[in-house]
């Protein structure tokens, strides 16, 4: 007798055989695609570094108009993190299949920049992104490596060198408006995908948890790889309850020898 595989072995199986069939994969990920990478989900409370302040007021455009200085103390050991971080085999996985075709590109929710620092080009940043700063007199835009070693190491404020105004991080803050270019183009991916997978993410922050249901209205495939269950599980065509850092290089594998 053939010993049977198990069940995740056949659902990782019929991922990579979606993957090889689609002409136009999408990937949507969340904070749980860096959790691997050590940075803990800022937006979910009880998560340690940030449960000392309500990230929900701290984290706002109203905190950071007002009382900046309180901003970049919250926001000094989240930059540290995520500067220090390096990309886990879920985002250089990614990465390979993008290279070689099998997923047109990312939506993510996250802010870090891991997906980038994997080698992944095509990424819509739906929450902003900790990558760049702009000024918020001039609107001067620069690469935030260049400003917040120095933030990060001594907590000198981020100031612009054209004007000497704030720099604010590209990241959106609550109170601030979704980039808009980003939804449209997000939205637009999830109408055309055929397959839509979901990595790392809950679905429980809108409108990007409404994405994935625009891409099956129109017949798309749907794959939800996440360690909890989310609102659409049940309509997903495979739905995987495990560490993304090890399923995703699992599929890609499967997908990329294939
Ligand atoms: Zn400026």
């Amino acid at each position: 007798m053939i010993p049977r595989p198990s069940q995740t072995l056949t659902s990782i199986d019929y991922v990579a055989e979606l993957l090889r069939k689609a002409k136009h994969a999408v990937v949507l990920t969340g904070a749980g695609i860096s959790t691997p990478s050590g940075i803990p989900d800022f937006r979910s409370e009880g998560t340690g570094l940030w449960s000392r302040d309500e990230p929900m007021e701290v984290a706002s455009l109203n905190t950071f108009r007002t009382d900046p200085e309180r901003f970049f103390i919250w926001f000094r050991p989240l930059a540290s993190l995520i500067f220090n971080a390096i990309p886990n085999p879920a985002h250089i996985a990614l990465a390979k299949l993008e290279k070689a075709n099998r997923i047109h590109g990312i939506i993510t929710q996250n802010i870090d920049g891991l997906h980038h620092k994997a080698g992944s080009n095509n990424v819509i940043e739906m929450h902003g992104t900790l990558r760049t700063l702009s000024c918020t007199q001039c609107f001067q835009k620069a690469q935030a490596e260049k400003y917040l070693k120095s933030f990060v190491e001594k907590g000198e404020l981020p100031r612009c060198s054209e004007c000497g105004g704030l720099m604010k991080p590209d990241a959106i803050l609550f109170g601030e408006q979704l980039p808009q270019n980003a939804w449209y183009a997000a939205q637009r991916d999830s109408r055309q995908c055929d397959l839509m997978l979901v990595a790392g993410s809950s679905l429980e922050v809108l409108p990007v948890a409404g994405l994935p249901m625009q891409a099956i209205d129109r017949g798309a495939h749907l794959v939800i790889l996440n360690n909890t269950a989310t609102y659409l599980n049940v309509r997903a065509d495979v739905t995987i309850q495990e560490d993304v850092a090890e399923i995703i290089p699992a599929i890609a594998e499967q997908v990329l020898d294939g």
